[in-house]
């Protein structure tokens, strides 16, 4: 498994957010995690990758626990090995696009020239070549999740944590994004965790795992393993 969780319990103050929740995502696999408000989706996402730490239970990636890292090993896995794109207010306001794709290289110690190179051949492959010197707030709001999208992935990361990545677009730009970020993920083998709970975002995933009061109330697991054999999306 690439990533999974065990019997995680995660409370605030009294109230229970996560009831014991083990669900595990393999590698390369676009999963969407869905169910209503409260039910504990974000906060799953927020125990996965480390910003939060469970109260009970593991969380493993690739196989080693990483909920009893230190905070500071936690967040070094955070710029080595995931990616997280949340709903929007992710870009840095006073840089331009290409300077935001290549803030992760940078701060993990690549140099500029090839971080800015890195990025500009993301935003190409976003297709928001164009947009490299505007700044956030001269772009549409699908301009800025796709540019966001990039800043995610330009690490390459192996796990993309994906917040209700939508959820401030229209439909069209919603699908725009959501068909470069499915592209995106599975042309360098990258397993998405897509929380959601629209449902036509969530039609993009392999497999859909339903959340009810911090358990794992469903688990379609449609194309479990179809995808593997085909690589393809539906
Ligand atoms: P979802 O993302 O599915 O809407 P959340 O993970 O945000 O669910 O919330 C799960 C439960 O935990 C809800 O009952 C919510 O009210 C509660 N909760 C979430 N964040 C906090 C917080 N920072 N402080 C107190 N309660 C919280």
């Amino acid at each position: 498994m690439m990533i999974e969780t065990r019997a995680v319990t995660k409370s605030y103050g009294p109230s229970p957010a996560l009831c014991g929740l083990s669900l595990a995502l393999r590698e390369g696999e676009i999963v969407a995690v869905t169910g209503p408000s409260g039910c504990g989706k974000s906060t799953l996402l927020h125990v996965m990758s480390g910003i939060l730490r469970p109260d009970d239970g593991e969380v493993r990636y690739r196989g080693a626990r990483i909920d009893d890292l230190s905070e500071a090993r936690r967040s070094l896995l955070r710029r080595t090995d995931f990616g997280v794109l949340f709903q929007f207010g992710q870009l840095v306001a006073e840089l331009p696009a290409v300077e935001n794709v290549a803030l992760p290289l940078l701060l993990g110690g690549t140099g500029r020239r090839e971080a800015t190179a890195q990025a500009a051949d993301w935003l190409e492959r976003l297709g928001v070549a164009e947009l490299a010197r505007q700044l956030p707030g001269e772009m549409s709001g699908g301009q800025q999740q796709r540019v966001a999208l990039a800043r995610a992935l330009v690490t390459g990361p192996k796990v993309l944590f994906a917040d209700e990545p939508t959820g401030a677009l229209d439909s069209l730009a919603g699908e725009l994004v959501m068909g470069h970020l499915v592209r995106a993920a599975r042309t360098q083998g990258t397993s998405v965790m897509l929380v959601t709970h629209d449902a036509t975002v969530a039609a993009y995933a392999d497999r859909e795992i339903r959340l009810r009061d911090g358990v794992v109330e469903g688990d379609d697991g449609v194309l479990d393993g179809a995808f593997v054999a085909t690589g393809t999306s539906r």
